[in-house]
C-alpha cells in the first residue's frame, strides 16, 4: 500500500481557489456575507483522532474560526495537545505551535468555543454533545448519534440548507444547538443525487461502496485484515445509516420537520486498502426519463454556495470527469481541498437505469470539512 497524504494547506499560505481567502469591504462583509469581524472561538471535542486532526488541520489559518479548546478522553486530558497525540499525528502538516500547547480538556470541562466542532467517538458523543448544546455551545458533530433525530439538521449546505431551520425548534437555549453532517460515504451519494433528485426525481438506488482504511479511525482495521484484500462489512449499521440518511438529507422540510425523500436505497459496504477517498458505484433509476447530457449538465450546474463567499465552500461541489477511469481516490479525492465530490462513469444500465461513480474524501468533504462548512453556512445566515 502506498501511503498519501492529502496536502492540505493551511489557509494563510493557501492560493488554491477552493480555499479562498475572505476579503474584508468597508462594512466589514465578504462578497454580500457577514464576515466575523473577530475571529470566532471554535473547540474540537475528539480533537486526539483521525477527524480530530483534520480538524486542527483545516481550522489553522481559517478566517472566521480560531481553536481556543480541544477536548478528548480521560487519557489524553490535563496534557498538552502535542503531547497528548504523540506519534498519533498523521498528517503531513505539522501541530500549529498555538494548538500543540493547549491542555487538552477533560469530558465535562468548561469550554470557550462559541462552536464545538465534535470527532466524538459514538460511544460518548450522544450525551457530551446534548450536555455541551444545553450549556449554549452551538455543536457541529461528525458523529452518528443525532443525525436521525427529529428536530437535527442532518446537513450539507449545497443541498439542504434550508433545514438548518430546525435549530428553532431546539430544546437549547442561549445559543445552543445541534447540528450533525453524514456519514462519510452517504455526503458523497447524497451530493451526487441531489441534482438529480431536483431535476429528474430519484425513484431508486443501489450503492456500493468502497471505503477507505481512514475511515474506521486510528488504528482502525488490522493491517493484517485490510492488506491486499477487502471486507465486505464495515460495522456500526454503516449500510442502514447510508439508506436512512440518504432519504433524510435529500426531504423536505413540512410543517411537522422533515419529510424523508420517498425512494428507497440499498447500500453495499466495503472496506478497501486505500488510505483517504470513498468510492461509490450508483446504480439509479428516475421518475422522468432524461438523458446523459441533461445528467451531466445537472451536476456541472450545481453551484448553489457559489456567490456566498464562504471559505470552505469549493467552487464547483460537483465534477463530473469524462476520461473511462476516473474517478480514482488517490487521483481525486483530494479535489478542491478535498472538499470536491467527482463523478464518472456515467452509462446505461441494464437494470435500473443509469449507473456512475462518486467519490469523496472522508475526512474532509466526509467529516471535519463538512463540520466546518455547516459552521460557515450557519454563520452567513445569521445562526452563530
Ligand atoms: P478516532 O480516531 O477513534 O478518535 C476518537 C476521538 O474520540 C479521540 O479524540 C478520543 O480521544 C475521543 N474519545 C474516545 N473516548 C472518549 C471519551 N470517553 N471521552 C471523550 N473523548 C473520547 O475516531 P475518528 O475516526 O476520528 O471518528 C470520530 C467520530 O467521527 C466518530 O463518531 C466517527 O464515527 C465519525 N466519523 C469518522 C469519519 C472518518 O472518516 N474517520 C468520517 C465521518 C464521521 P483519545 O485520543 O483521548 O482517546
Amino acid at each position: 500500500m502506498t501511503l498519501r497524504q492529502t496536502r492540505v494547506e493551511p489557509y494563510h499560505r493557501t492560493s488554491m481557489p477552493s480555499r479562498k481567502r475572505a476579503a474584508t469591504t468597508s462594512s466589514g462583509r465578504k462578497n454580500g456575507a457577514p464576515f466575523p469581524r473577530k475571529k470566532i472561538p471554535v473547540s474540537v471535542l475528539g480533537g486526539t483522532g483521525t477527524v480530530g486532526q483534520r480538524f486542527v488541520q483545516l481550522l489553522e489559518g481559517h478566517p472566521w474560526f480560531e481553536i481556543v479548546d480541544i477536548l478528548a478522553s480521560d487519557q489524553s486530558a490535563g496534557k498538552p495537545y502535542a503531547e497528548a497525540i504523540g506519534s498519533r499525528w498523521k498528517l503531513t502538516t505539522r501541530i500549529p505551535a498555538d494548538v500543540a500547547k493547549l491542555r487538552v480538556r477533560a469530558p465535562g470541562d468548561e469550554l470557550q468555543g462559541r462552536v464545538l466542532f465534535s470527532a466524538l467517538d459514538a460511544s460518548v458523543a450522544g450525551e457530551l454533545e446534548h450536555e455541551y448544546a444545553s450549556r449554549g455551545h452551538l455543536v457541529s458533530s461528525n458523529a452518528r448519534n443525532h443525525r436521525m433525530d427529529p428536530n437535527v439538521p442532518l446537513a450539507i449546505p449545497e443541498v439542504n440548507r434550508d433545514h438548518m431551520k430546525l435549530l428553532e425548534v431546539q430544546p437549547y437555549k442561549n445559543g445552543g444547538g445541534l447540528v450533525t453532517n453524514p456519514n462519510c460515504s452517504t455526503i458523497v451519494i447524497a451530493m451526487s443525487l441531489a441534482p438529480l433528485h431536483r431535476a429528474f426525481g430519484v425513484e431508486a438506488v443501489i450503492v456500493t461502496t468502497f471505503q477507505a482504511a481512514s475511515g474506521a479511525g486510528y488504528p482502525g482495521v488490522p493491517s493484517l485484515d485490510i492488506l491486499g484484500n477487502v471486507v465486505p462489512y464495515i460495522p456500526g449499521g454503516e449500510e442502514g445509516k447510508i439508506e436512512s440518511e440518504t432519504q433524510k438529507i435529500l426531504g423536505r422540510i413540512g410543517p411537522k420537520g422533515i419529510v424523508h425523500a420517498e425512494f428507497q436505497v440499498s447500500a453495499l459496504c466495503h472496506r478497501v486498502p486505500v488510505v483517504d477517498g470513498h468510492l461509490n458505484a450508483i446504480s439509479l433509476r428516475l421518475q422522468t426519463r432524461t438523458t446523459r447530457k441533461r445528467i451531466l449538465d445537472a451536476w456541472e450546474g450545481f453551484r448553489p454556495l457559489q456567490k456566498l463567499g464562504l471559505p470552505s465552500a469549493p467552487d464547483q461541489p460537483i465534477e463530473a470527469r469524462s476520461e473511462e477511469d476516473r474517478p480514482q481516490p488517490r487521483l481525486d479525492a483530494d479535489r478542491a481541498g478535498g472538499m470536491g465530490v467527482t463523478v464518472g462513469r456515467l452509462r446505461p444500465c441494464p437494470v435500473l437505469e443509469w449507473k456512475y461513480e462518486a467519490l469523496g474524501h472522508n475526512t474532509i468533504r466526509g467529516a471535519a470539512g463538512a463540520a466546518i462548512l455547516n459552521a460557515e453556512i450557519l454563520v452567513r445566515d445569521g445562526r452563530i
